[in-house]
């Protein structure tokens, strides 16, 4: 096969951070493509939020929250600990204000702070959280690239059709960077192309990528400076989920079925990268719906989560990585996957949650996946669990309702789970199940996408087992072993983490790259 284009830069993958890669490539000068392989530009990373974490950036300071890298950096690195390299932890958190600089002042994309809470309770947490997003954009100023821009999830996957006149969170991040490409100058495009292999010359060095087009005939693309793998993790690949997650389906991850398919870890690998953190996912609870997809369900406002045998297990309020870990856990120690999130009709029969899209009643109901009933027993029994035992459950927490203190599990002592009720104390998280109706909706154990890969140094090169890095290769996001190895600090870790080694990435290429050029002149 002969070369077909050649670039300096070829980044696989769309997400926030195969485009943050792929704008500090074009910035620069240098050629750069961007190669997705679905119809659509965004992957998860359009799901999402759009929080991206980057402790002491300049839009939190222009927004008057007190933070600094250091804070940042004491409140990573007393979670993370020794699960991840300090240096690639430092590289993170140092290069996150300039990741910030360049995406608003260079690349002209407006940011803002929203409030929400660091996750753990632990040194250098901030109340407010250290997120920034992308400003929402009109549908008018995306124009034709809005086709192009993967939908929300609702649409996406459970079909609902939304308005999409304003593109906000994951929405306004992929459509402003894909414009910001296109405004460069220097980025070629690519939808419906799959990187199939990477190409390597006699010493091993990554010298570009064959694709299969929509024609389905493969080409060689080359990539002068090297190539970034930002495509994504393997959430969606359940041969990759079984081997190394025990996971009993890929169905419940919150990416889309075509996205999350693993091809990045596995050419990692066959280009003789390390793996690590292969049984890691930012976890979730998710809410079973009947077409057999589950979504992202989070700040729960009242109700209890039980497991098959009526028992509560944790604190429902915990952030949803950590619920998701406790589930997991729970599954673990011999429990099946059969969670139930059991509330009243308080909240006028709704689900006391924010649930990404929300569930409709009738259709769940008729399903399986929501019962109703008058009384405690009626409920167990339409679930299949014990009465005696639910009704146990719920007198026991509604005692500590009472009391305004969950004996068990602390609910409501933290910020984070108060956050979502509004509230300054652990009384108003302690709402007592004792309403007219009660509900049970079924809960399972979802993700937001794999965070296990290549192991990547503090210029996000990847690495072999020996820790030589292979000249030429790179991963960002969750293509890479986490920075944040087993634990989710905070509210756009996934995102921001990816964004910025997408960026050093780039910057090391680049460096290498004029080296090269200044040696050869
Ligand atoms: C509802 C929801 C809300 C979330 N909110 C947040 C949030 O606010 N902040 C945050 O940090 N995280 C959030 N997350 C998690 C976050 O969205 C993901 O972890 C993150 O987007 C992953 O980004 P990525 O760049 O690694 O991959 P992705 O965004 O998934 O992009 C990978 C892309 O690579 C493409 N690809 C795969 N293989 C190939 C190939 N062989 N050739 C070419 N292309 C390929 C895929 O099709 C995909 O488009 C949320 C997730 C969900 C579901």
């Amino acid at each position: 096969m002969t070369w077909g284009n050649s670039y300096d830069v070829i980044v696989v993958g769309s997400g926030g951070a195969a485009l943050a890669g792929a704008l500090a490539a074009a910035h620069r000068g240098l050629s750069t493509c961007v190669i997705e392989k679905t119809d659509r530009f965004g992957g998860t990373s359009a799901y999402s939020g759009g929080s991206v974490w980057l402790p002491g950036n300049h839009v939190l300071e222009r927004q008057g929250v007190e933070d600094s890298v250091g804070a940042g950096l004491t409140y990573f690195s007393s979670l993370v600990g020794e699960h991840t390299r300090p240096e690639v932890q430092r590289a993170y958190l140092e290069t996150g204000p300039v990741v910030a600089d360049f995406l608003e002042n260079t690349v002209g994309i407006p940011l803002e702070h929203r409030p929400f809470p660091d996750y753990f309770d632990a040194p250098g947490r901030s109340a407010n959280g250290r997120s920034i997003f992308a400003g929402a954009i009109s549908a008018e100023e995306v124009g034709d690239r809005l086709t192009d821009i993967r939908p929300m999830v609702a649409a996406d996957q459970f079909g609902i059709e939304l308005d999409r006149s304003m593109l906000d969170g994951g929405q306004a991040w992929i459509a402003r960077m894909v414009l910001a490409l296109d405004a460069t100058g220097n980025a070629d495009l690519m939808l419906s192309t799959r990187v199939t292999e990477l190409v390597q010359d006699e010493s091993d060095r990554v010298t570009g990528v064959v694709v299969a087009g929509p024609a389905g005939t493969p080409t060689r693309i080359e990539a002068r400076a090297g190539v970034l793998l930002a495509a994504g993790g393997y959430e969606r690949s359940a041969e990759l989920r079984r081997t190394w997650q025990d996971m009993p389906t890929a169905d419940w991850s919150s990416s889309h079925p075509d996205t999350g398919t693993g091809d990045a870890v596995s050419l990692a690998q066959a280009a003789g990268a390390a793996l690590d953190l292969l049984d890691q996912s930012w976890w979730c609870p998710a809410t079973l719906f009947p077409n057999g997809h589950a979504a992202f369900t989070l700040g729960v406002r009242a109700g209890i989560v039980v497991d098959e045998t009526a028992q509560r297990f944790a604190n429902e309020m915990l952030p949803y990585d950590r619920m998701g870990r406790e589930m997991r856990e729970r599954m673990r120690l011999g429990h099946g996957d059969g969670f139930w999130f059991i509330f009243d009709n308080r909240f006028g029969d709704d689900l006391p949650a924010i649930c990404v899209p929300a569930p409709d009643r009738a259709e769940m109901s008729e399903a399986g996946l929501w019962h109703t009933a008058t009384d405690l027993a009626g409920l167990a029994a339409a679930i299949g669990v014990d009465a005696e035992q639910l009704t146990e459950t719920v007198r026991r927490f509604n005692e500590f309702a009472g009391r305004g203190k969950d004996d068990d599990f602390g609910r409501g002592e933290d910020p984070f789970g108060r956050f979502f009720v509004g509230a300054a104390s652990p009384e108003p998280c302690l709402l007592p199940l004792d309403g007219a109706r009660f509900h049970a909706v079924r809960l399972v154990l979802g993700d937001l996408g794999t965070k296990g890969g290549a192991v990547i140094d503090r210029e996000g090169a990847v690495q072999r087992p020996d820790g030589s890095v292979i000249a030429g290769l790179y991963a960002a996001g969750n293509s890479a072993a986490s920075v944040a190895g087993p634990v989710y600090p905070g509210p756009g870790v996934p995102l921001g983490s990816g964004m910025v080694m997408a960026y050093r990435a780039v910057s090391d290429m680049a460096g290498r790259l004029s080296a090269a050029d200044a040696t050869a002149s």
